[in-house]
């Protein structure tokens, strides 16, 4: 199926998300015939750059990051277009919706709309108001649809707030908040893999599985993002969005449909369950740390504080480690574990679901072997797919126990083309599907579990920052937190 004709107005096209990931993508698209017939981007900035420029910079970007690179690009370039003016200032939006009018009438785009906020945050409540001044916000006749980019808000007052600034000019049903982790192949696959597959789901509870780990690092440092990340840290950065939606979908109830309202119905249920961390508890529950200087594959890696952009004394958090509850008729008792990081030894994301052990070791008590089997990763990226582990009798005499392993990797699929995120998602956006997109009661729900967490970070100053040297996995002290002789699992490893 076809999205109907419209154009796509990007704020913030002269930037880094436009160039790296957005108009990538819809190359993409287009060379899988997935666009409509009549479409056009207009891309916006303060940045003066005439049509052909921005395809010229645009160019550049398809080259580098679409898929399908080698393809020749111009037909698909053509569509592209841009228009200069500070989007700060409502008194030039009359200007732009005259050029979006006069673009609709050329490119025969029917009046439908969407809206990509790609700026810096700070515009997030503005573009709204200055679109639904304009009446850009509504149509009797077209659609129109807001794309709003992370981060939603800085905390849960914050949250709150942008949700109210935007739900004053766009209804919930044309808002759609992106997280690009929804719109990975794997991410989605965790719903096919537990609720098409009669194997799995009737284990799929506190019955049988002893705990559950998330870990997604990276192998880098901020870069040159340190002003950036400084006032963000990965609490904001990847638990409060992407983690905690990870961990939503493996522990969400069967929705009734595959449609938005029950998908996002269940995750939501699953936000709301998260026992509250006491701001007294902090340490007993999240470790914190920052990477140190240090020898990462032979070279030497700058610590977080020496990082440009970054307070010398910052206590902005390169890691986080967490065990909590989800209370709710499933999972109570449970442990979820999440682990995030940066200058870690790998780039990793996956999920591992630790079955209980047999309650009665016949063959082994070797706590290692036991430690190792029994467990299903789902690898989110990179290597995407799915491993089993689980023990076999070493062949020959007596009843030797060793860990075996059955392994699935997408690659493995012949030539099946993985759309990227940023294309799956825009695809669904145009055709008017949120179910990959984050509803607003959820993202309200993640801040009210981690806003607390925060806040004891600032007002406490004795709750530490632990060093860890780049290329470890962390702080020795987040191994604390996992309960009985278990270890967090070295995702390197089978
Ligand atoms: P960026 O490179 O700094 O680009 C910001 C864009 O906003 C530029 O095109 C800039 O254009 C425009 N802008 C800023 N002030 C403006 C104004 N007053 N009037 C008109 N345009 C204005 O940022 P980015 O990396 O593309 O990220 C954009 C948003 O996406 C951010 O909110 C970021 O948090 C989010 N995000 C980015 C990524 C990523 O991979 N980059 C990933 C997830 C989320 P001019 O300078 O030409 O005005």
């Amino acid at each position: 199926r076809k999205p109907q004709n419209h154009i796509l107005v990007i704020f913030g096209a002269s930037g880094d998300l436009t160039k790296r990931k957005l108009i990538p993508a819809l190359a993409d698209l287009y060379h899988q015939e997935l666009l409509p017939e009549n479409f056009a981007v207009l891309g916006l900035g303060r940045t003066e750059l005439s049509d052909e420029q921005f395809r010229d910079k645009m160019s550049d970007g398809v080259k580098e990051f679409a898929s399908k690179k080698e393809r020749e690009h111009n037909d698909f370039l053509d569509q592209l277009y841009y228009y200069s003016f500070n989007t700060k200032e409502g008194s030039e939006y009359e200007g732009f919706r005259n050029r979006l009018e006069e673009l609709d009438k050329e490119v025969g785009s029917e009046g439908n709309f969407i809206f990509y906020l790609a700026t810096p945050p700070s515009m997030y409540p503005l573009v709204p108001k200055f679109l639904a001044e304009q009446g850009l916000n509504k149509s009797d006749s077209g659609f129109r649809r807001l794309i709003v980019e992370k981060p939603f808000g800085y905390d849960l007052e914050s949250a709150q707030q942008l949700n109210c600034d935007l739900l004053k000019y766009f209804h919930e049903e044309q808002i759609y908040r992106i997280d690009h982790y929804l719109g990975k192949e794997t991410v989605q696959n965790l719903l096919v893999t537990r609720f098409s597959n009669g194997i799995f789901e009737p284990l799929w509870n506190r019955n049988f599985i002893h705990h559950v780990e998330v870990t997604s690092s990276e192998d880098i440092g901020v870069g040159g993002r340190g002003g950036y990340y400084d006032d963000s840290g990965a609490m904001r950065d990847m638990v409060q969005n992407h983690l905690l939606l990870l961990t939503s979908l493996v522990a969400m109830e069967p929705p009734t449909l595959v449609n938005a309202e029950s998908i996002r119905n269940e995750i939501v249920k699953v936000l709301q369950s998260l026992r509250p961390i006491p701001k007294d508890k902090v340490e007993d529950f999240v470790i914190r740390g920052q990477y140190t200087e240090s020898k990462v594959r032979g070279e030497d890696v700058k610590g977080y504080r020496q990082e440009e952009g970054v307070d010398p004394k910052s206590r902005t958090e390169t890691f986080v480690a967490m065990k909590f509850f989800i209370d709710n008729w499933r999972w109570a008792g449970v442990p979820f574990y999440i682990r995030t990081g940066k200058m870690l030894p790998t780039r990793v994301t996956e999920i591992v679901i630790h079955f209980q052990p047999t309650p009665h070791h016949l063959f082994s008590e070797d706590k290692e072997i036991l430690r190792q089997q029994n467990q299903m990763v789902i690898r989110i990226q990179p290597d995407e797919g799915l491993l089993m582990k689980f023990g076999m009798k070493v062949p020959g005499a007596g009843f030797r126990v060793q860990d075996v392993n059955m392994d699935f990797h997408y690659s493995e699929l012949g030539d099946t083309y993985l759309p990227s995120a940023y294309e799956r998602l825009l695809l669904d956006c145009m055709l008017g599907d949120p179910t990959l997109y984050s509803r607003g009661d959820a993202v309200e729900a993640a801040w009210k579990f981690i806003d607390p967490i925060l806040k004891a970070w600032k007002e406490n100053p004795c709750i530490k920052v632990h060093g860890y040297p780049g290329g470890t996995w962390g702080p020795d002290v987040s191994d604390d937190l996992i309960e009985g002789n278990m270890t967090w699992r070295y995702p390197c490893k089978n």
